[in-house]
């Protein structure tokens, strides 16, 4: 190949380049091929996936019991939108509800979605039964919020990026810091007009926040004691992720709404779903809320099998295990490290602090040096970088990849 030729990377990246809107900052690595923990780029190097598409593939990639039900599903019926039945969409709602112990689910496709879906429930809820006057509803959410990227979603996120000339913003939000129970409570009782507590049980987006042991809870006792709904957003956090079925559950918390998508699929396909008992989304009548393509047989037939996956093989059990290792052995190095200061998470979703400014090239320079040396994780904000795996990982690949996570670190000690 001459010098001046391109490899089918750059070629491909190119093309992306010039083609595609710039809406997304990827780390360079093409990659066509994933089984389990492992993806290949397209010259054929193997990496582990140490991001799982955003906790999106927490089965592992290409899961055979998950692709197999959507081949069988595909070959028989798709699509028939919500206008007329499906004989999987019953049968999904029936396991979906059971699985998380709620009343009735409403399906949608993407994270972004559902949690749309849950702002609008919470705010009909709050007029119908709550008896709040017409628009003056409030949802409380927390400062370093991700729910998605709407136009009612980053109104109230406190990204500039995000937000920055989007605007005019949807009102209705108060913002407070998170992890901080009197805030809470002070926003609470300050105004007669709150519907809803939005939260995400672990901030991951942020740079995995793990809030103070006790808050989870004593937030929805606060919810509570003020008629207010508790909403998890647990688009990220949720199944098996943060080591149980759901973050909330690490404290006994039963969400009124539970919002989850991404790991819903396995990554496979975009499914997402909210769930609340029958006092909450019986608000929701015929012609109000939809998707053409939510609950479709698809999307039922793989959510079906992509939570078959979480329970046969254990995979909350295992982030939590080997969630344990991780911090432990990294925890260990970092006592000596003058590059990384800090690790902290649950389960299989953990973060690295890295010992540089925020807007340092630092975290985005380790993720290069990481994927050189055969395993892709991407920085969140600033100098901080997250380490979330499929959840299919055995001890040895995660002893495998702690040393060359600790061995890249070493490379930029200074
Ligand atoms: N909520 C949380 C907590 C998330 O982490 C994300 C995505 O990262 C979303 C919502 C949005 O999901 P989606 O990208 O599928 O719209």
């Amino acid at each position: 190949m001459s010098v001046l030729e391109k490899t089918r990377s750059e070629a491909l990246m190119g093309l992306e380049d010039q083609y595609g809107a710039h809406n997304y900052h990827p780390l360079p690595v093409v990659l066509s091929k994933g089984e389990g923990v492992y993806v290949w780029d397209v010259e054929g190097k193997r990496y582990y996936d140490f991001l799982s598409a955003y906790s999106a593939v927490n089965q592992g990639h290409c899961h055979p019991a998950i692709i197999n039900a959507m081949i069988e599903q595909a070959k028989t019926l798709t699509l028939t939108s919500r206008a007329f039945y499906n004989d999987k969409l019953g049968p999904y709602e029936e396991f979906l509800t059971n699985y998380f112990g709620f009343d009735k689910m409403l399906p949608m496709n993407t994270g972004a979605e559902a949690v749309e879906t849950a702002l609008k429930l919470c705010r009909k809820w709050a007029y119908e039964v709550k008896g709040i006057a017409e628009k003056q509803a409030e949802i409380i959410v927390c400062e370093g919020n991700f729910h998605g990227r709407t136009t009612t979603i980053i109104s109230f996120s406190n990204d500039e990026g995000a937000r920055k000339n989007f605007g005019p913003y949807t009102p209705g939000f108060t913002k407070i810091p998170y992890d901080d129970l009197n805030a809470l409570e002070n926003a609470l009782s300050s105004s007669k007009n709150v519907a809803g507590f939005l939260v995400e049980p672990i901030q991951g987006e942020a740079g995995v926040y793990v809030p103070s042991e006790g808050y989870l809870a004593k937030a929805k006792a606060l919810c509570e004691k003020y008629d207010v709904l508790f909403i998890a957003d647990e688009v990220q956090t949720g199944i098996a992720r943060t080591g149980k079925l759901l973050a909330v559950d690490h404290e006994n918390v039963v969400p009124d709404i539970l919002v989850l998508g991404k790991a819903l699929s396995g990554g496979v396909y975009p499914v997402s779903a909210v769930l609340a008992n029958n006092p909450i989304m019986n608000v929701i009548k015929p012609g109000q809320h939809g998707s053409t393509f939510g609950g479709n047989p698809i999307a039922a037939a793989v959510a079906i099998a992509a939570l078959g996956v979480v329970s046969d093989e254990k995979l909350a059990e295992n982030a939590e295990y080997l969630g344990q290792i991780f911090r432990e052995k990294i925890g260990e190095y970092i006592k000596t490290s003058n590059i990384a200061t800090l690790v902290r998470g649950k389960g299989l979703l953990n973060a690295i602090v890295i010992n540089d400014t925020e807007d340092s090239s630092t975290a985005w320079d380790i993720c290069m040096a990481l994927r050189d040396n055969g395993l892709l994780a991407k920085p969140t904000h600033g100098n901080i970088i997250r380490f979330a795996p499929p959840l299919v990982m055995n001890e040895e690949q995660l002893l495998d990849c702690v040393s060359i996570i600790i061995r890249t670190l070493r490379e930029f000690e200074k």
